[in-house]
């Protein structure tokens, strides 16, 4: 095998935004992938620990958790984070 020193995700973030969002049909259905790749064992807040949070209506790629409010961004960290454009076109 020859991998060694092939990184993975390190992609042309441009083309892969494009790419992200030729993927999901809908933008909850995107933001629900982001939230099972983000939390692949469930939710867990990074405040409190607590394993329960809502979508916020206003605002549907951030949830709050249901014990400390504390509000998280499924985008926050990834390359989506920064952009305004809406996830689906
Ligand atoms: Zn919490």
């Amino acid at each position: 095998m020859t991998f060694s020193g092939v990184r993975h995700g390190q992609e042309n973030k441009g083309s892969s935004l494009i790419a992200f969002q030729q993927r999901f049909a809908t933008e909850q259905a995107c933001i629900v992938h982001l939230a099972a790749l983000r939390w692949p064992d469930g939710y867990n807040c990074q405040k409190c620990g607590g394993d329960k949070a809502y979508q916020l209506k206003v605002e549907p790629r951030v949830f709050m958790c249901s014990r400390c409010n504390f509000q998280e961004s499924v985008t926050a960290g990834t390359l989506l984070h920064r952009t305004k454009l809406p996830l689906v076109k």
